[in-house]
Order: C-alpha cells, then structure tokens, then sequence
C-alpha cells in the first residue's frame, strides 16, 4: 500500500465515485472498508495522517464500558460488549483480553461492583471475555503487587478488551485498500461542491504535499471528520446548528514499575465523578481520563495543567510509588466528538452512542460512538448513505472480516506482535541489513526496519506518523522519541529520496510537536487552564 498507488486509483477513476468519505479515523476508515466490501467504490480522504486526530488518543480499550452500565443503558452496552467480541476474533493480533481490578477500600465496595460486574459479563452472551469474580486482599495484591496497599480489603475483577489504536487504524486501513477502497493521507477537504438543485455532490481537496487542487465528485459524500464534524456542515449549510460538544482527555504515561503484573486498575469514581484507567500497555503504564469540555477542537490538542495535577493526585491514591511530574515519560490529549443533547453542561455525562443525520444538503454525517463500536457505526451510516444514494442494495459482511495483518498467536513474534502477519516480513527486513535491526534508542524496543516498513508499506509521510503512529512511540516515552528522530528521519529520507533539507525540516517539526508530549516544568503558581508546556513566565 502506498501513494503512489492511491493516486494511480484516483486519476484511473473516471466518473463519479458511489462514495466519498472525509475523514481518516476509525469512523471513517470504518465506513470505507464497509462500502468497498458492499462492492461500493469509495474515496476516503484525511486532512493529515491516517489516525492523527482522536483516533490514536484513545484510552486502547475494547469495551462495552462498565460505566454506562451504571448509567442504565443497557443496549449500548451491549452492542459494544458484541463489537468488542468481533473486533477480538478478526483482528486478534492487536485485541488482547485484560484483567481490570477495581480495588476495594470500603467495605460495601466489593458486593456492590461485584453484583454489577457479573451482569457485565452477562450481557456480553457469547461473546464474553470471563467471568468476573470478588477478590481476597491478597489476592488483589497477586493481580496488582504495586497498588496502595494501606487500607485496601479486596476487590473485583472482570475482563474487558486492550488494543493498540493507531496500528489498528493503519491495519483498517490496509483492509479497505485490498477490499478496493481509494485512502488518501495529507489531502484536506477545503470546500464542497453541489449540484444543481443545491445537494452536496462532491468535494474539493488539496495535496498536502503538492498543493495541487483537486475536485471529485460523488452520490454521496459523507462527513465523518470527529471533532471538526460541524467545520464540514458549515460548509455545506451556513446555517447548520453545532451538533459536537467537544470534550478533552489526557492520558499519563509512566514506566511499568508503577504498575506491575499483568492487570489494569479500574477506579470507577474518581473525586470528579469519573472513571479513572491504569493500564499496562506495551511495557509501560498508561493512566487517564479526564473529561473538560473545550471550546474550539485542535489537530494537536494540549494536556492543561489542571488535568495532569489530577491524574497524578488521583493515581497517588492508588499506586505504592506515588508518580510524580518528572516520572512521566509522556503526556497525550485528545478529543472526545460526543453529541450534544440539549444544553452542553458536564460532557462526561452525553451520550457516547453514535448519531448519522442526513443534512438539509444531502451529505450524511456520522459522529460519537466509541471506537469499540466503529464498525457498527459503519455498517449503519452505509445502509442509510446507500438508501440515500440509490445505490444496488448489499448487505454488509463485515462482521466476520479478518482485518489486515489477520494472525491467531501473533504473541510469538515479540515485539513485531502488532504487525501480525506482517511480522515476518518487517524481521526479514531486520535480516536483510544488520543496520535496520538495531534498536534506535535503547529505551524503546523499535528498529529501523519497522521505519522502512512503514514508508514502504503504511504510507507513512512524516517522521511524525513514523514516530507517533506507526510506532507507538511519542505515546510511550517523549524523550526517547527525541533521540530516536535523527536516525529515523535518515531512514526515511533514503527510502522516499529526500535530501537533507526535507530531513531538517521534518525534524524541526517533529521537535515542535514532541514538546506538547513533554511535562518539561512546573510552576507552583501556574494557573489552571495553562498547557502544561507553555513557556515558563519571565523573571522579573
Ligand atoms: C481521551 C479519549 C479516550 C478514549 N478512549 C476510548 C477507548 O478506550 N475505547 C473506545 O472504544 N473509545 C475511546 N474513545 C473514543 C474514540 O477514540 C473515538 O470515538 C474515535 O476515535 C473517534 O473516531 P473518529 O474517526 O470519529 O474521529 P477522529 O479520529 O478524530 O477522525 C476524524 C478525522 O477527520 C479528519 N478531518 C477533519 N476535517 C477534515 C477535512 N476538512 N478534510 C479531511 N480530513 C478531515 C481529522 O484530521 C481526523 O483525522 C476515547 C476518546 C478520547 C478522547
């Protein structure tokens, strides 16, 4: 898969495509694997990389979400606990199963989670992860060696299901180009176009890297844009009310030794009345969310301040080794697209389920959701977008598609796990050039092959998808990532015939970039609502 290719599809492509997607997230990369499998041809284009926006920033779990079970609504839980048993059998070398803890400090915490836990497993039917189970104190500590051990009595633990988001994406993304989808990373929508009777019928977008205009024309666009959802329907109705309320959430990322052992704690009530996650994730200790409304959605959303505080008072209530500012190995944003119902007030209680709306303008949207449920958010947007299009009538198969990279035991690869039955591939590269088999920074387990392969075959652009998204590892450890940026961007240039001044100005930005991963200082006056890498005030 690469552009040249993609482009050899766009230019070979004559009259009006059955469908345009804008927007290269899980939602949209959903849809485009589900038109293309119906035998709809479909053009899907994203502004920056595949993945860039909300849809690398997730917390990487598969699951029904125990709190909305809390919330009373059952049928989305259960429609994501039957997602979230599909996505694990077509896609099994990035969905593992994961013990989630919820430790007890009181005594009426263990009965009433249990109860609640049990019917989580329930609803799952067939397609359940465990059977949850109340634990012993000790046995509490056997799962979790590392959490506060002073008061602790015990706990629950259910199972619930871990990925990684970004090389999901690249995979879905890979799926829909063998299905005959055409997928352009770099290629914004500026504007769209109508026909004569006023409908959305096509769009206008620009190489990121050319600059050259196109236009395309379709029997329906759709807008799957995530936060910037409201963007494209301004475009096509000035008129159009906002429908996204916009809601970010950091994650902290933290060497494993905060938590060790195979399972993740879940803290179903945090002092702001949110569900709080420590997960371990390749190697290392993820620990978030929170949820603030923002105003005005961002490409690079930043972690404010006040949120890194409070994950990390938070995570000290539950960790022996109470994390500091200067043990976090990496911060990152992102934004929640949640519906809004009314009035916007305290995000963390909108609605997580998906909304499609066929606009005054004909252009269908598609936004919410959680990405556990992003296939069958695809599977509903094109019935309506094919009804809507008159397209021939074709039912969907994707829920027994095996996704890209499709491998049963791909745990025996190692590191090259995430790539499953690529893994092969990426170690003969290795093999090929001792060179490219070198770790590029000893903190992180990432060679040089799997940079090639990603230019070769992920149609990575910029040091940054390299770094970020096809590796995981600006999510992992920022400052390995900066001593890694050099020789990645070397690589890179040897492979797409860059010179060296392409690779000064990719490393430049990447450092730029890189900064909103840091927490680089602390002011004890800085004021809530500050990024955490702003510039330190002036001394006076
Ligand atoms: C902090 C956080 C934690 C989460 N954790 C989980 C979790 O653990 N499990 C789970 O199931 N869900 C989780 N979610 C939800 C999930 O991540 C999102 O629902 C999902 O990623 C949304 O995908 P999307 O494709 O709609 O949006 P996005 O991934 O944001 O994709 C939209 C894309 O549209 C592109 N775009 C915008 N405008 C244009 C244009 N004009 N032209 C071309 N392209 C354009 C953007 O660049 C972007 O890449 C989490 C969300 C957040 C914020």
């Amino acid at each position: 898969m690469n552009r040249a290719e993609m482009y050899r599809r766009l230019r070979g492509h004559g009259s009006r495509w059955d469908m345009i997607v804008v927007g290269g997230g899980a939602t949209g990369v959903g849809v485009a694997i589900d038109a293309a499998t119906r035998g709809y041809d479909v053009l899907l284009l994203e502004q920056s990389d595949f993945g860039k926006g909300t849809s690398s920033r997730s917390t990487k779990l598969v699951h029904g979400g125990v709190r909305y079970l809390e919330q009373g609504n059952l049928s989305l839980v259960m429609e994501a606990l039957q997602e979230r048993g599909l996505l694990l059998e077509n896609a099994p070398h990035l969905v593992s199963n994961l013990g989630f803890v919820v430790p007890s400090y009181d005594w009426w915490e263990s009965p009433f989670y249990g109860v609640g836990l049990k019917l989580y497993n329930l609803l799952a039917g067939k397609y359940g992860f465990g059977p949850s189970r109340i634990l012993s104190r000790e046995e509490t500590l056997e799962h979790l060696p590392t959490i506060r051990q002073e008061g602790l009595r015990g706990g629950v633990i259910y199972y619930d299901g871990q990925f990684d988001d970004a090389r999901l994406l690249i995979h879905l993304v890979t799926t829909a180009f063998e299905q005959g989808a055409t997928l352009l990373n770099y290629a914004r929508v500026t504007g769209l176009t109508k026909d004569g009777e006023g409908f959305v019928d096509g769009v206008r977008f620009t190489d990121g890297e050319t600059g050259e205009p196109f236009e395309e024309h379709a029997k329906v666009v759709i807008n799957a844009t995530g936060a910037f959802t409201d963007a494209l329907r301004r475009a096509a109705d000035p008129s159009a009310e906002p429908m996204i309320a916009a809601s970010q959430g950091i994650h902290l990322v933290f060497e494993a030794s905060f938590l060790e052992g195979q399972s993740a704690i879940m803290v179903p009530h945090t002092s702001d009345g949110r569900v709080m996650f420590a997960i371990p994730w390749h190697g290392h200790a993820v620990v978030g969310t929170t949820d603030t409304p923002v105003a005005e959605p961002a490409m690079e959303p930043v972690a404010l301040e006040q949120e890194i505080e409070f994950i990390l008072q938070t995570a000290s209530l539950y960790l022996a080794k109470k994390p500091t500012r200067g043990d976090v190995l990496s911060v990152f944003a992102g934004i929640r697209p949640l519906v809004r119902s009314g009035e916007a007030g305290n995000t963390a209680a909108l609605s997580r389920g998906h909304t499609i709306r066929i606009e005054k303008s004909g252009m269908v949207t598609i936004c919410g959701g959680k990405w556990t449920t992003y296939r069958r958010m695809a599977e509903d947007c094109v019935d309506q977008a094919a009804t809507l299009a008159r397209l021939p009538e074709s039912p969907c198969v994707t829920s027994h598609l095996n996704v890209h990279g499709f491998h049963a035991a791909s745990r025996k690869f190692g590191h090259l796990s995430v790539y499953g039955s690529d893994a092969p591939l990426v170690r003969q590269l290795e093999e090929s050039d001792p060179a490219l088999a070198d770790r590029l920074d000893a903190a992180l387990p990432y060679t040089g092959a799997q940079v090639v392969w990603a230019v070769r075959e992920e149609m990575a652009r910029t040091l940054e998808d390299v770094l970020a998204r096809r590796t995981r590892a600006l999510f992992l450890n920022a400052q390995a990532t900066l001593r890694m940026a050099p020789r990645a961007v070397q690589l890179m240039a040897g492979e797409m015939g860059r010179d060296t001044e392409w690779q000064a100005e990719q490393l430049r930005s990447f450092r730029q970039i890189a900064q909103n991963y840091l927490v680089t200082w602390h002011h004890p006056e800085t004021l809530a609502g500050t990024p955490a890498n702003a510039p330190a005030p002036e001394k006076i």
